[in-house]
């Protein structure tokens, strides 16, 4: 992922202190380090660190909530109950599965929307060993559906985000990192939005918001201003480079325009779209959009509405599935898909000065990836991008290092026990399930 795309050969990768020192051929890295340790990767795919850039990562504890129901009855049942239940503690435990099933799968970075608890998140993410971005989800628009607790005033809402930046940004020696972030348009007040954008930029950090998720989200703007989400967020102040909007798949030819001009980054998130039927990629303009030279970056959005946090598999539905809306095989494909996640993610969040690519100076986020498997042959790595992002999945990723730290190797987490997790994910799912009263929907009998 270098700037001319090099895929070396029988490479390898040096790595002093946490950062890349040399990325070359392996007969000449041999004689020039005399290294510690060796990860063999003989035969393997060395990859950058793949960046999720928007994940609700407390989810984790939710999923199977939300299967196949519609969007305002599993907000208000489900969705919502969860959220306002979960207490710092939970919050964390809820974030370790998160992270863990990301790790095994590749992502080395995260960016989390915000919940009420971002302490339980930076806590979660140290211990795991990943890197990410944290938030305050806020918004300062009376939404009767919302807990009481969380009706907010402009201040207040303004007051949570800026404590959470102050507390979180820097945290795990720079491994975590804070930003702000803005719920959905219809919640927030044009105040709000000026406000956090000039704290945004004067604290050096990014902007995510939700924005033109759905049919129903863009005509209900055009409803109440006349013009689209995006032209709202535009009109609000808010977009610019260190601004990511999330969903996008109802936007206009002029937004398109805007969303260039502006520099924004605009996260797709097509398991999401597609679990919950958002219409992202039936009606999403990814295409004209990458076509236009906007950033696009990807995202699983939460384990109970992607189902799976893998993203090689988000990397596949982004490479594929606007070939079948637009009916042509030659849009997107697997290696603007890995731009997506890795150089572009890396972008967004205002870290590709260190992540994002395999590079002299870098921090270390890097990826040893199988290619053995059946579904890599007959040939792996004469085309080894199309074969991870076509044929192979995240499960094919052998060890993972964050930041210089090996945090799986051969597929075992190696700072956190992930047996004993399990059984602790399951007693605190189990307790929530029956505090809030919901639980998996079952469709067929268990007899
Ligand atoms: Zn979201």
């Amino acid at each position: 992922m270098n700037a001319r795309r090099d895929i070396v050969r029988d490479g390898a990768v040096a790595v002093l202190d946490g950062q890349i020192v040399a990325v070359g051929k392996a007969s000449d890295l041999e004689q020039r380090f005399q290294a510690k340790k060796t990860l063999g990767a003989l035969d393997k795919l060395v990859l950058p660190g793949l960046v999720d850039c928007h994940n609700h990562a407390p989810h984790f504890l939710s999923k199977g909530f939300i299967d196949d129901m519609r969007y305002p009855q599993r907000w208000r049942d489900r969705v919502w109950p969860f959220e306002a239940g979960l207490d710092e503690e939970e919050t964390r435990v809820a974030c370790m599965g998160t992270f863990i099933e990301m790790v095994k799968h590749g992502t080395t970075c995260f960016w989390d929307p915000g919940s009420m608890h971002p302490a339980g998140v930076a806590k979660a993410a140290a211990q795991v060993g990943i890197r990410g971005t944290v938030s305050h989800l806020t918004w300062d628009v009376h939404d009767p559906s919302a807990p009481t607790q969380y009706h907010w005033n402009t201040a207040e809402a303004l007051a949570e985000s800026v404590q959470t930046v102050q507390d979180w940004h820097g945290y795990n020696q720079g491994r975590v990192r804070a930003s702000f972030s803005l719920v959905r348009g219809s919640h927030v007040t044009d105040e709000l939005c000026r406000q956090v954008k000039e704290q945004a930029d004067a604290m050096g950090v990014g902007i995510q918001a939700h924005c033109a998720t759905s049919r129903s989200e863009f005509d209900s703007a055009m409803e109440t201003w006349g013009y689209s989400p995006v032209e709202r967020f535009h009109r609000a102040g808010i977009l610019g480079p260190s601004t990511q909007l999330v969903h996008m798949g109802f936007v206009t030819e002029a937004d398109i325009e805007v969303l260039k001009r502006f520099d924004v980054s605009v996260c797709h998130c097509p398991s999401a779209s597609m679990f919950g039927g958002f219409g992202g990629v039936s009606h999403g303009r990814f295409p004209e959009l990458v076509a236009a030279g906007v950033r696009i970056t990807l995202g699983t959005d939460a384990a109970a509405v992607s189902r799976f946090l893998d993203m090689v598999r988000v990397m596949y539905l982004a490479a594929c599935a606007h070939k079948d809306a637009k009916a042509d095989p030659t849009v997107i494909g697997a290696h603007r898909a890995l731009e997506m996640a890795t150089l572009n993610g890396a972008r967004s969040q205002l870290w590709d000065r260190d992540i994002g690519s395999l590079e002299v100076g870098k921090r270390a986020d890097l990826l040893v990836v199988d290619t053995d498997g059946i579904e890599w042959q007959p040939d792996p790595l004469t085309t080894p991008v199309a074969n991870l992002v076509y044929s192979s999945s995240g499960s094919a990723v052998r060890s993972v290092v964050i930041d210089g730290r090996l945090v799986m190797e051969d597929r075992r987490m190696l700072l956190v026990d992930e047996k004993e997790y399990v059984r602790e994910a399951r007693e605190r799912s189990r307790e929530i399930l029956q505090r809030i009263h919901c639980g998996p929907r079952l469709v067929w009998p268990t007899v």
